[in-house]
């Protein structure tokens, strides 16, 4: 199945889009978007396959613009925070045909593009126009070799993860990637036309694009799209949207819970039928409290970038929840590798793999991260973890060097390499410290050039300038020399725990 044929099952008249302060757009109005868009980047010589990037602030118009692309040719939504070296790196890395920002855009992006070569197309939004609806500037004509509505096979979409490596890694998900994850998804949380979705997840990151927005409209259902997440405006937005359900990371529900007590009126006119979370380990105390304060189940989900998402997801009531568990196979199958390559039984701890439709069929230009991660047809997501005898997987830890930042992944190599272009840093290893809000956060340790003196807050503004602030570590320790393990290696993972580092640990009912 192609994405457009996924967005035929709402009502004409039934609402896609909602915002805040804004008239909604209906399905009929979606789709005839989806196809002037897919017209009008045809026209500009722009078609299926070819790479558009995305630089929007978070709201329906980059909700839009995303399924829009997605359906026509291969959309790659970018973080909007990231610096100009970021963007170089993207669009240079992409490919990129054009960039797509909002009209009279000062993003870093733009001046990257035009660097670069890359067409600069700027989205416009009229006065008073529905929730989601735009036009593009406009465009010099061109030929376009391959035009029309994008075929499931086509690449729909492009992301990159963090890897191992410095460099982030491409990762293309076909258009039946997407519709399998996002079907799944639907079923999983039996999304039905009468339900609306509050979208507090940013837009360029894979758990709003597919649980946040594909999901719900492959269902015909309604999403109603905020700026993005801000727990003070949470509950205005509750009262605004109505909606029967949200999906966060565990910071959020973080965020939210601390702020329930001072909103049961709101709470109380709101039932939710569920709660989802998914990106990062929910606390079980967090749980408790999230399903306490809404009345509802709340649904925690494991997803990855390279699986279109949900991997793994609890079931909705009357199934049983297991907390400290993601849940049960949820799109993927899903299996427990042992480091002799074998698969393992129920109880046993290995690595997670999994293998099926959602899955990409490998990262870009890359053979080595492809030799490496597919193995015997099954993908290995780096994680650890075991399944229960009834099926239930709990992630019991990682064996990738990613740091999970409350759900934003850093890759500490990427961050490596800029710390050692400072004049005064002689070494460095980046590693993740567990963190009270966010799980973990990123920290340093350094050892300075003989003689070179630097401060902390010197080398987090020389990072600071190249990349994106939530990369940024927040503590750097200086040190003589750097902690070899038993191999006389440099261990990243559990070095926070081995030096005593740390943000504080989550303390339930103390936000
Ligand atoms: P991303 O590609 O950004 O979605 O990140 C995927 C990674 O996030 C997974 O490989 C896990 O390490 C982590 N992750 C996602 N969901 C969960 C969860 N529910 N519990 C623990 N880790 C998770």
């Amino acid at each position: 199945m192609t994405l457009q044929a996924l967005l035929q099952t709402g009502a004409d008249d039934a609402i896609a889009i909602a915002a805040p302060g804004r008239a909604p757009l209906d399905y009929r109005g979606l789709r005839a978007l989806v196809a002037a868009t897919t017209a009008s980047l045809n026209a500009a010589g722009i078609g299926r396959n070819d790479r558009v990037a995305i630089v929007l602030p978070n709201g329906p118009e980059m909700a839009t613009c995303f399924v829009a692309c997605a359906c026509a040719v291969g959309s790659a939504p970018l973080n909007p925070a990231y610096r100009a070296d970021e963007f170089e790196f993207y669009l240079d890395d992409l490919q990129a045909k054009a960039l797509i920002v909002e009209q009279g855009s000062q993003s870093p992006a733009v001046e990257a593009a035009r660097k670069l070569g890359v067409q600069v197309i700027e989205l416009v939004v009229a006065d008073g126009a529905a929730a989601g609806q735009f036009t593009f500037s406009d465009l010099p004509a061109a030929p376009c070799g391959s035009g029309g509505p994008a075929q499931a096979e086509d690449v729909a979409m492009v992301l990159h993860t963090s890897g191992t490596t410095s460099k982030p890694k491409r990762v293309p998900l076909s258009g039946g990637n997407l519709v399998a994850s996002a079907g799944q998804i639907a079923a999983t949380l039996q999304f039905t036309p009468q339900d609306i979705g509050l979208n507090i997840m940013p837009l360029f990151h894979i758990h709003g694009l597919l649980a946040g927005l594909l999901a719900p409209l492959s269902a015909g259902s309604q999403v109603f799209c905020t700026p993005g997440f801000n727990a003070l405006r949470f509950f205005k937005w509750m009262d605004e949207a109505r909606p029967s359900w949200y999906t966060a990371v565990p910071t959020m529900h973080l965020a939210i819970a601390s702020r329930g007590k001072h909103n049961a009126d709101v709470l109380a006119r709101h039932p939710l039928r569920f709660v989802r979370s998914s990106s990062a380990a929910m606390p079980p105390q967090l749980i408790g409290q999230i399903e306490t304060m809404f009345k509802a189940p709340l649904i925690e989900s494991y997803g990855m970038t390279e699986a279109a998402h949900q991997m793994a997801s609890n079931p909705l009531p009357p199934l049983e929840r297991k907390r400290g568990s993601v849940g049960r196979a949820g799109g993927p199958e899903i299996g427990i590798r042992g480091e002799d390559g074998g698969l393992l039984g129920a109880g046993e701890v290995g690595e997670v793999v999994i293998r099926g439709p959602s899955v990409t069929a490998g990262y870009e230009n890359n053979p080595k991260a492809n030799a490496e991660a597919f193995i015997d047809g099954w993908f290995r997501t780096g994680d650890q973890g075991m399944l229960d005898a009834e099926g239930y997987l709990s992630i019991t830890g990682r064996l990738k060097e990613i740091i999970n930042r409350g759900g934003e992944k850093v890759s500490p190599r990427e961050i490596d390499e800029i710390m050692l272009d400072h004049m005064s840093v002689a070494q460095v290893i980046v590693f993740g410290a567990p963190h009270k809000r966010l799980g973990e956060e990123v920290a340093a340790m350094v050892v300075l050039h003989d003689g070179h003196d630097c401060s902390e807050r010197e080398l987090q503004q020389f990072v600071a300038r190249r990349v994106a602030a939530y990369k940024v570590p927040k503590k750097i320790l200086f040190v003589d020399e750097l902690p070899k393990g038993a191999t006389g290696k440099l261990q990243r993972i559990g070095l926070a725990q081995r030096i005593g580092l740390g943000f504080g640990s989550y303390v339930a009912g103390e936000l």
